[in-house]
């Protein structure tokens, strides 16, 4: 009997979780990891992160111990709407502030340096999604699994250039040091950062996330 559409539990010492996404997706392996409520709850309750015409606040989804968020924003654009994000991104409350500190201190800047004009949209490849790493059947879940991710593929720019990571990233060379520098920026921002030298899965787009990493959770993954 297939996998495929089944949802089912396997409990190993109540703590590993192998889920068959109901709505067909490819299965995956997931953890209870409770520092992911408490980071939210601790997130939410400080109030940075405030419902504005560019961020609408979403009812939870997934969960609770695997998937999901309590209190999603889906972001549509960051910078107080000068940069938007296309399609809008759902994601969890920790994710807001770092995309916001990525895209003024690091984008923006980078865009104004290399070509003069400033980025007015990004393209949102993907956001949340239930689903095992890279789409591979009985791996780990994603950190998109938890609106904990975000996938950016394109920067448009004022003066209507649009630069990808697909094209740019081995294309001309101002786009090229463009996009090293919006992705080592990132490193700053988000404990894990893939793009195309990270490997297959990641030639046309760049991979941000807050997962922890590491015995004390506090190691980064830049590549
Ligand atoms: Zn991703």
């Amino acid at each position: 009997m297939s996998l495929r559409g089944v949802l089912f539990t396997v409990s190993v010492s109540g703590l590993l979780i192998l889920m068959g996404c109901s709505t067909g997706g490819p299965d995956f392996v997931a953890k209870h990891e409770p520092w992911r409520e408490s980071e939210e709850s601790a997130c939410l309750a400080a109030g940075v992160v405030r419902p504005s015409p560019f961020l609408e606040a979403r009812s939870a989804l997934g969960g609770p111990s695997y998937c999901g968020a309590s209190r999603p924003f889906q972001m549509s654009a960051a910078d107080q709407g000068r940069v938007s994000l296309k399609p809008p991104a759902l994601l969890r409350c920790p994710m807001i502030p770092q995309v916001e500190r990525w895209v003024s201190r690091v984008v923006k800047p980078t865009a104004e340096y290399y070509f003069g004009s400033p980025v007015v949209e990004m393209k949102v490849a993907a956001s949340y999604g239930c689903r095992p790493r890279n789409n591979q059947s009985g791996g780990k879940l994603s950190e998109h699994g938890y609106a904990n991710a975000l996938d950016i593929s394109s920067f448009t720019l004022a003066d209507g250039r649009v630069v990808t990571v697909k094209g740019g990233w081995w294309g001309e060379e101002r786009e090229r040091l463009f996009l090293r520098a919006v992705h080592e920026g990132a490193c700053g921002d988000f404990t894990t950062v893939l793009g195309p030298n990270s490997d297959k899965f990641h030639h046309d787009h760049f991979h941000v996330d807050l997962a922890r990493h590491g015995r004390d959770g506090r190691q980064r993954y830049c590549k």
